[in-house]
């Protein structure tokens, strides 16, 4: 099932739409504290709640989704080999582009160096203007700190393998589930072949059922993409921009090296694919991610679009791009390796190679655990800062225009799953063709 491009047309309306009346109300509020509160009431009462609809329609399918299309997709497979050869390959690839990625956000942030000789005056504003968010991120870094080596090592283990998979899922916990789903699929392969298929066609089923329901919050999609871009675009200050441009200016740099330079290589190298037509068919998929800020709620989209418009097989897709939308985040580690930086040069923290190295490899770990919604990496980010002796609270600096960068951000964790999804079909029709 494929959406009609009138509806995929409307969708980029709404986004252009969003954005230039956020961007205008923010200028219209500037003029008198009535035109503050009508534009604070419409975007609280009217704009919020409509965006959120839409969000949460899209998280709902979510945990079924997953689950029922990564189990169906391993089960599928057929064998436990294959499984291991797509799982290996998969994991490499996450591994290549993620570290990739947080190399470019490194060296960027050390070439330009934003955060070197910025004005203390306004650093100390931006502290106490955004030190409220940044405490509530840092209660959310801590509770993931625990005090002795064992009790961190059972918090590790249930990130994968919890006591209660439903507790986890009740969290949205979505490793857990992923391993669940995993070895739900494996564990079919050793059934008998009847009652394998007739599990994999009810798991086929209810993926499908979820699709269904996605189609109708599509139906929603221009209204809802409007509505989220102007609560973002209309809280905006161009003050903010301004002060923090260098740095913003450097992360997005970074993001379009990524999706134009590293994407395009791997497209045509590994998955003999033209990175234009490839684009222009994945289109919906970013501009999905881009509206909502999460890998998660676009899951069902790409999903959906990877299969019909990029023809990457259904078993591969489902396999692929749920395990993606959890631990690929290409753009997150980008970004999180960008802030490190930043934050250092402002607070005068100067990293060493090898510590900088380090940052990368935290980075990568770090994007595998972020939650694939809005925001979800910053928790896991002020971890990051503290191990190399960058004081998280300066996360505070960057809070104001984390949204935009978020949005950016969330377009390349989606596009490195769905470029990988195009990579593992190519390699998996070359291994048929030769045994063919
Ligand atoms: N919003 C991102 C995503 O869902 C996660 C993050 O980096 O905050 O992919």
């Amino acid at each position: 099932m494929s959406a009609p491009k009138s509806q995929q047309y409307s969708i980029m309306i709404g986004l252009g739409l969003g954005a230039a009346a956020g961007i205008a109300a923010k200028a219209w509020a500037s003029n008198s504290d009535g035109a503050k509160r009508l534009v604070e009431s419409f975007s609280t009462y009217v704009a919020h709640p409509i965006g959120q609809v839409f969000l949460r329609l899209l998280f709902f399918v979510v945990v079924p989704l997953v689950f029922a299309s990564l189990a169906a997709g391993v089960a599928r497979l057929g064998n436990l080999s294959k499984l291991g050869r797509i799982g290996g390959r998969t994991l490499a690839f996450f591994a290549l582009t993620s570290s990739c990625a947080a190399v470019i956000g490194i060296v960027g942030m050390n070439l330009v160096e934003p955060g070197v000789g910025f004005d203390s005056a306004t650093r100390d504003e931006l502290m106490a203007d955004f030190s409220t968010d940044a405490a509530s991120v840092k209660a959310a870094s801590q509770a993931q700190r625990l005090p002795t080596p064992i009790a961190r090592v059972n918090q590790v283990l249930d990130m994968f393998v919890p006591r209660n998979i439903l507790g986890a899922i009740s969290k949205m916990e979505m490793l857990p589930l992923i391993v669940f789903a995993l070895l739900f699929g494996a564990a079919l392969t050793v059934l008998p072949r009847d009652r394998r298929d007739g599990m994999a066609l009810w798991l086929d089923s209810l993926a499908d059922a979820m699709v269904v329901i996605v189609g109708f919050a599509m139906k929603l999609a221009p209204m809802a993409v409007f509505c989220l871009v102007f609560v973002v675009t209309s809280r905006f200050g161009w003050e903010l921009l301004a002060k923090l441009s260098a740095y913003m200016a450097v992360v997005l740099i970074g993001y379009l090296i990524q999706v134009l330079g590293v994407y395009p290589v791997l497209l045509r190298w590994l998955s003999g694919r033209r990175p234009i037509e490839f684009f222009r068919k994945a289109m919906p998929i970013m501009v999905t991610a881009f509206s909502t800020s999460s890998s998660n709620a676009t899951l069902p989209t790409s999903m959906r679009l990877t299969h019909t418009e990029l023809g990457v097989r259904e078993s591969v897709c489902g396999f692929v791009l749920p395990l993606g939308a959890t631990m690929n985040m290409n753009g997150t580690a980008l970004f999180e390796g960008a802030v490190v930086l930043f934050i250092a040069q402002i607070f005068g923290v100067e990293l060493t190679i090898g510590q900088q190295i380090l940052v990368v490899g935290l980075c990568v770990l770090t994007s595998i655990g972020a939650a694939g919604v809005p925001g979800g990496s910053l928790p896991l980010l002020m971890i990051v800062m503290a191990q190399v002796g960058v004081p998280p609270d300066g996360l505070a600096l960057v809070l104001g225009v984390d949204r935009l960068l978020d949005m950016g951000r969330t377009v390349v964790n989606v596009l490195g799953d769905v470029v990988c999804a195009t990579f593992i079909e190519n390699s998996e029709r070359k291994a048929e063709a030769r045994q063919a």
